[in-house]
């Protein structure tokens, strides 16, 4: 999980603090009004200023102790660390705020309406981590128990859906997804990755061999390999050895 705490943001301290012992669960928000989206190398700066700014607004604006949220996560995935771990949200009081901590994605209801895979990635973090911190397994759109838009179609669809990790943000994974199935015989630049893959490994048994087909060698390598992690060992290199090939630690 990529963490920013509240010193990292320059956070204002809070007027007040109202300990959680335990909550439900989670509930998911969004900024709702208008928001831009900003490029990745500027999130530092860039998400940073809207956290800072969503903290002005709640304090200064709403009149509220603190930022609202417990925790934010912007379109990079950042979970930014808004109220905390064990501590109510700032919004409106007790009542059903003492039930669900607050989760906050930067998306709003217009311009940036879209979460991202990183998005998603970074709310699954958020959630897993106020588990650790007496959350229940909950996990709740603001709209649910009260007359808002909040947290927008597609996160309250992705809510209602149990919050899944979207599958394909691993970056290995969606490399790997684009590699051909190889087996002996096979010829070609791939065949030569895999080679060399196998030669990185001190795999010992490819002197003099062609680099560029799958032979006996190579067969009799990968099955090796494909033995030692503990995958089906059937000397063919698809998705699941391509990962165990590409694999660095
Ligand atoms: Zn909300
Ligand atoms: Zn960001």
């Amino acid at each position: 999980m990529k963490f920013v705490s509240r010193s990292g943001w320059g956070a204002r301290g809070p007027k007040s603090v109202t300990r959680l012992s335990s909550a439900r669960g989670v509930k998911v928000h969004y900024v709702g009004s208008p928001v831009t989206s900003v490029p990745a190398v500027k999130c530092a700066t860039g998400c940073r200023n809207k956290i800072r700014a969503i903290q002005r607004q709640h304090m200064d604006g709403n009149g509220w102790s603190d930022i609202a949220y417990n925790l934010l996560v912007c379109e990079h995935g950042v979970v930014w660390e808004g109220r905390g771990a064990r501590v109510m949200s700032a919004a409106n009081g007790p009542g059903l705020n003492s039930g669900h901590y607050a989760v906050c994605a930067l998306i709003g209801s217009k311009g940036l309406t879209e979460p991202t895979d990183a998005l998603l990635d970074g709310l699954r973090d958020a959630i897993e981590y106020l588990r650790k911190y007496g959350a229940g397994n909950e996990i709740k759109g603001h709209r649910d128990g009260y007359s808002t838009s909040c947290p927008g179609p597609q996160l309250y669809a992705w809510v209602k859906a149990g919050a899944p990790r979207p599958k394909s943000t691993n970056p290995t994974e969606a490399m790997v997804k684009k590699l051909p199935l190889l087996k002996k015989g096979s010829k070609g630049v791939h065949v030569k990755t895999m080679h060399y893959l196998l030669l990185a490994r001190d795999y010992a048994g490819l002197d003099g061999v062609d680099d560029m087909t799958f032979t006996g060698a190579h067969e009799a390598g990968i099955r090796g390999l494909q033995k030692a992690a503990g995958i089906d060992v059937d000397g063919l290199v698809g998705n699941d050895t391509w990962a165990v090939l590409l694999r660095v630690a």
